[in-house]
């Protein structure tokens, strides 16, 4: 059994955290489910959002009545000391809970410090004094921002981004995470979906001992999957080495994440599906992708307005009104016959 240890925070857990994003995506009672399986089955780290609708109700209804049997994570993405109060409180309502493990700012534009004047990390003092939350932490997607939170000394965990189609400046942000004795919160293991093997995805991210991943689940099957990695943990086997080695070769480098941090288009194209469906149609099942809807989906992409709005907030800096035009003249083809 792996177990990681978030840095100074002492929060001990085991290597499989659940992330409750996709959980917005079933009924209440299918998500209840999935949430006490996986607490009984031994994960004890669950993390979510403000944000996320209504993930944390559900965890709330689900998991209340045994608080203190695990660590709770949200978010809130508010830019005032007021929307904070206002976030913390209708977070700790919808949890049933009066204290939250870790909360973290929501991938925040700036890196929230005492006395910019912003009021948000007073406000994040206050609440620990107050003992509504234990720890200070963040949340990002961008590199130099990831660095400056570490370097501050000022956040107990950092999540970012982190799956083995990292780079080396990926690699060289966990490392400074555990240097500075932080907790580190890999999101995206998977690389939202692009990475159909967890087993690899598991095995690489199990070389870096201060990770700890939160896979979001959505399914039972894949909640089973990470539920057996408990007792079993894949470790990198070569057969698995060359997985990685082969997907890395593809896949590194100028692809669309699926973060959606570039949205909303004012156009209405759902940018994080359609700029990378010549992926995803060929590594998910295709299904899925070639459906009446998605195809209208995609074929929105003849509405931009080349406002370039989307390329300017993605974290990756993908030109990505030219990567929804490759994908789009790709998808088009495809649907003509073009084999796969
Ligand atoms: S460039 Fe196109 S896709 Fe990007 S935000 Fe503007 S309209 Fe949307
Ligand atoms: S284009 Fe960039 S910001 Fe938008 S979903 Fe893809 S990776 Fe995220």
């Amino acid at each position: 059994m792996d177990m990681v240890t978030l840095g100074r925070t002492g929060i001990t857990v085991n290597k499989n955290g659940f992330g409750a994003l996709p959980i917005q995506r079933v009924s209440r009672e299918e998500a209840a489910r999935l949430l006490r399986m996986a607490l009984d089955a031994g994960i004890t780290f669950f993390d979510t959002a403000r944000f996320y609708t209504d993930s944390e109700e559900k965890i709330g209804y689900a998991l209340s009545d045994r608080r203190d049997a695990f660590y709770l994570a949200t978010k809130t993405a508010a830019t005032t000391a007021e929307g904070f109060w206002s976030d913390l409180e209708t977070s700790l309502r919808n949890l049933k809970t009066d204290y939250i493990d870790i909360y973290q700012f929501h991938n925040p534009a700036f890196c929230p410090k005492p006395g910019d004047g912003s009021g948000l990390y007073e406000a994040m003092l206050e609440a620990r004094r107050q003992g509504k939350i234990r720890f200070i932490s963040i949340t990002n997607h961008r590199m130099t921002l990831a660095h400056e939170a570490i370097r501050s000394g000022l956040y107990d965990t950092l999540q970012f981004p982190f799956c083995y189609l990292a780079t080396d400046k990926d690699i060289a942000v966990a490392e400074a995470c555990r240097e500075a004795g932080m907790g580190f919160i890999a999101m995206k293991g998977l690389s939202g979906g692009l990475i159909n093997n967890s087993a690899a995805a598991y095995a690489w991210l199990a070389q870096y001992e201060h990770v700890l991943p939160i896979w979001g689940v959505q399914r039972e099957r894949e909640l089973r999957e990470f539920l057996s990695y408990i007792h079993n943990p894949p470790t990198l086997t070569a057969a698995l080495a060359a997985v990685v080695e082969r997907d890395r070769a593809q896949l590194q480098g100028n692809f669309c994440r699926g973060c959606g941090y570039c949205m909303p288009c004012p156009a209405g194209i759902e940018i994080n599906n359609c700029a990378r469906m010549s992926l995803m149609i060929r590594r998910a099942p295709r299904e899925a992708q070639l459906t009446p809807e998605m195809q209208e989906k995609m074929a929105r992409i003849e509405q931009c307005l080349h406002c370039n709005q989307c390329a300017r907030k993605c974290p990756y800096g993908l030109d990505t009104p030219k990567l929804l035009e490759d994908n789009y003249r790709d998808y088009r083809e495809i649907l003509a016959g073009k084999a796969l």
